[in-house]
């Protein structure tokens, strides 16, 4: 877990600042909950909450009704079970590590088994502990990362000492090209899965992460697990789903200068005047995670204006190229634009050669970090 925010951030003083907004996050889990086919929406919690704050995320979902949480590793799922309420469960994707079991057991975290030997562990704890596990299990349904074959997933179903002793909640399967619909991959994965799947009647499944989820209902299957979409991303190229943006992201201008015609400017001098300029120096580099690769290709928003990214992005800050402004508009103090409604994530993303995932899950701890409150609950969220 990161630093926990300070409850009354001294705006005055940041350098940059990460609003976060709690409402539209589960306003995009309730549309994805109430929108799709499946049973019951999840949401996937990994990598802080993709880097949003676990601790103020996984509250807000759970006010919102949702009882299933995904991570990655069982120290996130150790982090995050104080705050799921009775009934709620966390599963953690990456499986189970040689000798977690006791750890895992004893916090009534859910193992994703992903493998025969993590199974057969899983099953010989419960065994010692003379009580049924529960635990998932996940298909390696043509993505070669984690997951049981067919073949192994025949012999776990086959055997009743294991269906006795590790009762599955749910079978997941995970597609490689869900973000593009049109790949042929979606329709063989799908097909794997259900040929899978069929091995365990009556056990919940689950398949569709974000763009799968909003796509198309054939993938839905029970449960969901989403992750992306919920921090406001749009999780499927070339399509716009409702899902509100989470995020905005404002640096601060700590100087700005007058340059003359040929002078360079940051580590390099990559970038030169073309003519007299105006350049402003922002608090944000790429110790925030503001990607380095945004050097010479991003740009800033500004009341009406794209600003353009002048020079290599450097540590702790990143110099822009003001000329368009009035003379004096632009001030040491005023706040710039990088992440929000005039620059989308996906665009920030696109222009540094990467994904939104990868914005979200390196946005930096010097931010001062702002989140704005979920509007007033109804009288039965409370009751629940
Ligand atoms: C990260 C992850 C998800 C969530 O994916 P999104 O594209 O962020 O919705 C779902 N399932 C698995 C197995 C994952 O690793």
């Amino acid at each position: 877990m990161p630093m926990s925010p300070s409850p009354l951030p001294m705006a005055e003083d940041a350098g940059a600042i990460l609003t976060i907004d709690l409402d539209a996050l589960v306003a995009n889990w309730r549309y994805l909950a109430t929108h799709t086919t499946a049973r019951q929406a999840a949401a996937v919690v990994k990598a802080d909450a993709y880097g949003l704050g676990a601790a103020q995320v996984v509250p807000a979902l759970v006010v919102a009704g949702c009882r299933l949480f995904f991570v990655a590793h069982l120290a996130e799922a150790l982090a995050i079970r104080p705050l799921l309420p009775d009934g709620a469960q966390v599963a953690v994707l990456n499986g189970l590590m040689p000798s977690a079991e006791p750890a895992c057991a004893a916090a009534n975290v859910l193992p994703v088994l992903n493998s025969p030997d993590q199974a057969r562990r899983w099953q010989a704890h419960a065994q010692a502990l003379g009580r049924p596990l529960p635990a998932m299990l996940q298909l390696d349904i043509g993505m070669a990362r984690l997951g049981l074959s067919l073949d192994q997933a025949g012999a776990m179903a086959a055997d009743s000492a294991f269906a006795q002793m590790v009762p599955l909640q749910a079978v997941l399967g995970h597609l490689a090209c869900a973000d593009d619909p049109a790949d042929p991959a979606n329709a063989a994965q799908l097909a794997a899965f259900r040929a899978g799947a069929v091995l365990f009647p009556g056990v919940p499944r689950s398949l569709a992460n974000s763009a799968a989820s909003l796509n198309d209902a054939r993938f839905h299957g029970d449960i969901l697990r989403p992750g992306l979409a919920l921090y406001g991303a749009q999780p499927v190229t070339d399509a716009r789903h409702p899902i509100r943006p989470v995020i905005s992201l404002q640096a601060r201008v700590i100087q700005t200068r007058d340059v003359i015609d040929g002078t360079g400017a940051g580590y390099g001098l990559t970038w030169r005047a073309d003519g007299p300029r105006r350049l402003a120096t922002l608090a944000v580099g790429y110790a925030d995670g503001w990607p380095r690769s945004l050097s010479e290709r991003g740009a800033a928003w500004w009341n009406g204006h794209d600003l353009p990214i002048a020079g290599r992005v450097s540590m702790d800050s990143t110099i822009i190229d003001i000329t368009a402004l009035p003379l004096e508009a632009l001030r040491a103090g005023d706040l710039v634009e990088l992440i929000g409604p005039h620059r989308p994530i996906e665009q920030v993303a696109a222009q540094a050669g990467t994904i939104a995932y990868e914005i979200l899950t390196g946005l930096g701890h010097r931010y001062t970090r702002r989140y704005l409150p979920l509007a007033v609950p109804n009288p039965q969220e409370i009751a629940a």
